[in-house]
C-alpha cells in the first residue's frame, strides 16, 4: 500500500502491509505539513537466527511500532529522541516500511530458547 504524503489526511486513516508472515497494520494520519505520524502494530510469525549457535528460530510478534514520517530530510527543533524515519519521492510505501522493520528486528542480537536454557543465570521473577 502505498500513498503520497500530501494526500495523508489529518485525520487518522487505517493502512495494512504484509511481507512474508508478518503483519503490520494501525492508523497514520499528518501531524505537520512534513511529519506524519503512524502508529501501527506488527503481528505475525518471523524467522530469527540464533545469534549464538546459529539456529532459525521462530518467532511470534505482537508489538506496538509507533514512529514519525518525514517528508524529506527531519530536522528536529526539540531535544526529544523521536523516531523518525525519512521518506524519499513524497511517497509513503508501507510494504517498504514492513521490510525495513522486519530487516532491523532481524539484524538485532537474537538467542534461541535453548541457549537461554544453557545460561546459569538465575532469573528474576
Ligand atoms: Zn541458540
Amino acid at each position: 500500500m502505498k500513498i503520497e504524503f500530501r494526500k495523508v489526511p489529518q485525520s487518522p486513516k487505517e493502512f495494512t502491509a504484509e511481507y512474508s508472515s508478518v503483519k503490520f497494520e494501525g492508523t497514520f494520519c499528518k501531524i505537520s505539513p512534513s511529519l506524519v505520524k503512524i502508529q501501527g502494530h506488527l503481528i505475525g510469525n518471523l524467522t530469527l537466527t540464533c545469534s549464538r549457535c546459529g539456529i532459525e528460530d521462530t518467532v511470534t510478534l505482537d508489538e506496538k511500532s509507533d514512529f514519525l514520517l518525514s517528508d524529506g530530510i527531519y530536522k528536529s527543533d526539540s531535544d526529544e529522541d523521536e523516531l523518525v524515519l525519512e521518506i524519499e519521492n513524497g511517497t509513503i510505501d508501507f510494504d517498504e516500511i514492513l521490510q525495513s522493520e522486519i530487516a532491523s528486528i532481524q539484524s538485532d542480537y537474537h538467542i534461541c530458547a535453548s541457549c537461554e536454557d544453557c545460561d546459569f543465570v538465575e532469573k528474576e521473577y
